[in-house]
């Protein structure tokens, strides 16, 4: 028994350890599949976060990121003379710097010195409408075929005033659609010029800043405008792009003809833009002649006075002369004539001198 024992003993432990051996081995596949499962549930997790970064944009569009403005006059270091001078407020109306006819090259000084300017964007782009015809959009889209596709840029044309005679135009390009606005309307801004109005219309006959105050043409491409002033109550008769720009500019009421290719609304804003900046150039080169015109009669007037003063004082000059001549004549004479009569009295003067005491003495 005992052999049988330690021999039955033997194998009960080596069959204990067997079995441990695989309860061990369970184990470790236990955690083994467990560690699987784990990683397996990741994943999906990982799948999931992957699907809603994937779809939930698409559910919240509109959060569009703020983007900080490229031209903002509270962040605004001035490069220029010009700005520096308008910063330190040394300057402080537009009309002084347009009036000498400087140069604007940086647009803040505009928005600094005209606050309550205004933008309006000309459509000038176009797609294929439902129907045909052509519908307008505020961005024209243009194409360049390269190896991999086509590239599109962006053109705006952007119109600026502050509806009280000041006006500019810009126009330019850009990847995306919001940069392209945003150059035009800083270009629009250097371009600001002046626009003189009044009314000229003889049915009207008022002083006010209504209309302007002579016909007026302008000229771009093939379009040809010209601008008519109309009495109190017509309005703008134009189309809807002229309408824009002539209401930034603070006309009211106004009569237009156009020719030429005016479906190009570039040109036809370019045309109005040429003939409203005309009225001011009219203005200051009428002012200019007369400047030079008073200059001219002051100049002649000047060497005129100079040339009498001359003259004068030489006619002075002779007179005294003469005068002194005359005097020194009369005097010679004088001498003459009193040397002759004291001749003649010292003659005369004795028997005269006798017969009045004769006389006297008769008397007395
Ligand atoms: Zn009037």
């Amino acid at each position: 028994m005992p052999r049988k024992s330690k021999k039955d003993a033997g194998k009960v432990a080596e069959k204990i350890a067997e079995e441990n051996k695989k309860v061990e081995e369970t184990k470790v596949e236990e955690k083994i599949n467990v560690e699987e499962k784990e990683k397996v549930e990741e994943i999906k997790v990982e799948e999931k976060v992957v699907l809603a970064t994937v779809i939930e944009p698409q559910k919240i569009i509109p959060k569009v990121p703020e983007i900080p403005e490229m031209f903002s006059v509270e962040r605004w270091k001035p490069i220029t003379a010009l700005g520096k001078k308008v910063f330190s407020r040394e300057i402080t109306s537009i009309d002084s710097i347009l009036d000498a006819g400087m140069k604007i090259t940086e647009p803040e000084i505009v928005d600094k010195l005209v606050p309550n300017i205004k933008s309006e964007l000309i459509l000038i782009g176009g797609r294929k409408g439902k129907g045909g015809g052509i519908q307008r959009i505020p961005v024209r889209i243009t194409a360049v075929m390269h190896k991999s596709g086509r590239r599109f840029t962006t053109n705006a044309f952007v119109v600026v005033g502050n509806e009280n005679g000041l006006l500019g135009m810009g126009k330019a390009s850009a990847v995306e659609s919001r940069d392209s606005i945003e150059k035009a309307t800083q270009k629009a801004k250097m371009n600001i010029v002046k626009i003189m109005r009044g009314c000229g219309s003889w049915q009207c006959g008022c002083d006010e800043n209504h209309s302007i105050k002579y016909k007026t043409y302008g000229k771009c491409g093939s379009v040809r405008v010209e601008l008519l002033p109309a009495p109190k109550g017509v309005g703008l008769a134009t189309d809807v792009e002229t309408r824009k720009i002539l209401r930034l500019a603070g006309i009211k009421d106004m009569w237009i003809k156009t020719y030429g290719n005016t479906s190009a609304r570039i040109n036809l804003a370019s045309a109005t833009f040429d003939a409203l900046k005309k009225l001011y150039i009219y203005e200051r080169q009428a002012a200019a002649e007369e400047v030079e015109q008073v200059a001219d009669v002051e100049g002649e007037t000047v060497v005129e006075a100079k040339v009498e003063e001359e003259q004068e004082a030489k006619k002075i000059l002779e007179e005294a002369k003469k005068e002194v001549e005359d005097v020194e004549k009369e005097a010679e004479e004088d001498e003459a004539a009193e040397e002759e009569l004291e001749k003649e009295g010292e003659a005369e003067g004795l028997v005269g001198a006798e017969s009045e005491v004769e006389t006297k003495g008769e008397v007395e």
